[in-house]
């Protein structure tokens, strides 16, 4: 029971407080509403902030969270760096298989990811084969490094799709912020160019602009 308590002194004919009156108030039904409110607004905030195939942080969010990222970078000056990935020749993928088998090599690659970063790096679904990772405190060597076991892993998944390995491959840009990057839509720029360096010279690979 959740209770409200007032305290109200009691005195005799001297004014001395001699006993005091508790009034005890059932709000049970009053503090379980505003904790029920309190969870299903929590879950819907977390609602917003993720895509739903994925589970990873949605376009938007992703985006806010670069921005800051960018904020804090400029505070402290401490290396961060952002990967941008796209998986190779999609189209061929759904075209082939389906655009449900296309769903599941989505939903594969999004695993790839997380096993591969930190519980401090922040994963987004940027677009609809196309996924972003922010690394906090992380110099491009090492970012490169990350890009390169997710790829990997990507690469070693074996797909069924009735009875029939499929793989897929897909293509890294990474870049790491510099004083060439003004601020948080050059960075997620600048990683792209690299992705698109990757496409343009064979994919399956991880690349970084020179710019
Ligand atoms: P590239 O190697 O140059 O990246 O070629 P691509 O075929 O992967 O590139 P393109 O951007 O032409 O194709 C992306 C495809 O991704 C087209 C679109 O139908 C598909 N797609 C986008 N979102 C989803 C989704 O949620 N599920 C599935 N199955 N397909 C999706
Ligand atoms: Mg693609
Ligand atoms: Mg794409």
């Amino acid at each position: 029971m959740y209770q409200n308590v007032t305290f109200l002194p009691l005195s005799d004919i001297t004014q001395k407080v001699t006993q005091v009156c508790m009034i005890i108030y059932d709000v049970t039904d009053i503090a379980l509403n505003k904790q029920m409110a309190s969870e299903a607004n929590q879950k819907l905030e977390r609602l917003s902030h993720t895509d739903f195939m994925t589970q990873l942080n949605n376009h938007g969010y992703w985006l806010e969270c670069c921005q800051h990222e960018y904020k804090r970078h400029t505070r402290t000056q401490q290396p961060a760096s952002l990967i941008m990935l796209d998986i190779d020749h999609f189209k061929n993928v759904n075209d082939t298989y389906g655009h449900p088998f296309g769903d599941k090599v989505i939903k594969k690659v999004a695993d790839c990811i997380r096993e591969n970063m930190r519980e401090t790096d922040i994963a987004g679904r940027y677009g609809g084969e196309e996924f972003t990772l922010i690394l906090i405190d992380t110099e491009l060597e090492n970012a490169k490094i990350v890009a390169e076991r997710i790829r990997q892993s990507i690469e070693n998944v074996a797909f069924d799709f009735e009875g029939t390995e499929v793989k897929v491959t897909s293509s890294f840009g990474v870049a790491q912020i510099t004083g060439n990057i003004p601020n948080y839509k050059s960075w997620v720029k600048t990683a792209d160019l690299g992705l698109y360096i990757a496409k343009d010279t064979g994919r399956n690979k991880v690349s970084v602009s020179p710019h």
